[in-house]
């Protein structure tokens, strides 16, 4: 045991975390061991009242610590185009780009047979629910990862008896890229080229 016991469980917690290694979780603890003692509070209680105080928007389930968000919320979004995106990150890379004026639909996740998730594992009974109103239009931005595109497909096979247009975002995106990853105008031009499935 190189360390206390107290340091080691410190070093252990935060190397669970994604991303960081034994190298960076040590790095982290003893930064934090160094930190003064009220950061130290404040970084804790962070922690704990964001996890208990967000939950997901009754409407489009992203992550929020209202009951309804505030993209769903807003008067001036345009609640008959839905965009549909795999996670709350791809939402936050379009809301970026402040060009989409309709809502979202977050689905926590794509149809992954090789994974085991199914349709029922991510937020799509939730989406059919919404389609039920008015809505004139979905358009699929999950990722181009083969994941993502099975979703899309799914998605789109499911919406198609209700007439309401399916639309999926062009492929100028790379073929596995990560939507969070990839710069506005590469994204603007996914949406503007989009294609009715
Ligand atoms: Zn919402």
């Amino acid at each position: 045991m190189k360390y206390s016991n107290q340091i080691q469980k410190l070093i252990e917690e935060l190397a669970s975390l994604p991303g960081i290694g034994s190298k960076s979780a040590q790095r982290l603890a003893f930064y934090i061991i160094n930190m003064p003692k009220e950061k130290v509070q404040r970084l804790a209680d962070t922690l704990v009242t964001t996890r208990n105080n967000i939950r997901y928007c009754k409407v489009c389930c992203n992550l929020t610590d209202q009951e309804v968000c505030p993209i769903c919320n807003h008067e001036k979004r345009n609640k008959k185009q839905i965009m549909v995106v795999e996670n709350p990150r791809d939402l936050a890379a379009y809301e970026k780009t402040g060009k989409f004026e309709g809502v979202y639909h977050v689905l926590h996740g794509a149809i992954s047979p090789m994974l085991g998730i199914g349709p029922a594992d991510i937020r799509l009974k939730e989406l059919m629910i919404r389609l039920q109103e008015d809505v004139d239009e979905v358009i699929i931005a999950t990722n181009s990862s083969l994941e993502g595109e099975t979703t899309a497909m799914y998605i789109s096979k499911l919406i198609k008896p209700t007439g309401i247009k399916v639309t999926r975002i062009a492929s100028g995106v790379p073929v596995g890229g990560d939507l969070e990853c990839i710069d506005e105008v590469t994204l603007l031009r996914a949406l503007e080229g989009r294609t009715a499935l």
